[in-house]
C-alpha cells in the first residue's frame, strides 16, 4: 500500500506537510511546492503506484477514481471554466522525479497549444 521511502506516501501519511486542496479515502490533491503556474496541483492515488508503467488491471481502479474526481478538483481550484492541463511524467526522459504516480493539474494562465 505505502512505500516507506516514497515522498508522496509520506505526504499521504502526514509525515511531510502539504497544502491539501482535496482528499478522500482514495485520492489526495495538494499544491505543488514549486508551482509553474498560479494553479499547480498534484493529484495522487492513496496507494503507491510508482509510475504509469506500473498501472495494471489489479490497481487501475484508483486511476479511474482519480479521473472521476478531476472535475471536482478543477472546480475547487477555480479552473473548471477557464481550463487546465493535466500532465503525467513517466520515467527518466519525461523528467519524473517522484516515483509515485501523479497527475499535475496546471492552470490559471494560458498554457498555450504547444506541449513542449
Ligand atoms: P514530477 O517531476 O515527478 O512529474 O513531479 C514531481 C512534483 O512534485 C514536482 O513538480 C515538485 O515540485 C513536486 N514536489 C516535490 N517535492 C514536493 C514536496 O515535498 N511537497 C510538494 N507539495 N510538492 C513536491
Ligand atoms: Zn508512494
Amino acid at each position: 500500500m505505502y512505500d516507506e521511502n516514497c515522498l508522496f506516501c509520506k505526504i499521504i501519511k502526514g509525515e511531510i506537510p502539504s497544502t491539501k486542496v482535496y482528499e478522500d479515502e482514495n485520492v489526495l490533491a495538494f499544491k505543488d511546492i514549486n508551482p509553474v503556474a498560479p494553479v499547480h496541483v498534484i493529484i495522487i492515488p492513496k496507494i503507491h503506484i510508482s509510475s504509469a508503467n506500473e498501472v495494471n488491471s489489479e490497481n487501475s481502479e484508483c486511476i479511474k477514481i482519480i479521473f472521476e474526481k478531476i472535475p471536482e478538483i478543477a472546480k475547487i481550484c477555480g479552473v473548471s471554466d477557464s481550463g487546465y492541463r493535466l500532465v503525467n511524467n513517466c520515467g527518466e526522459d519525461a523528467g519524473q522525479t517522484v516515483k509515485h504516480f501523479h497527475i499535475h493539474m496546471i492552470g490559471g494562465i494560458k498554457v498555450g497549444e504547444k506541449l513542449l
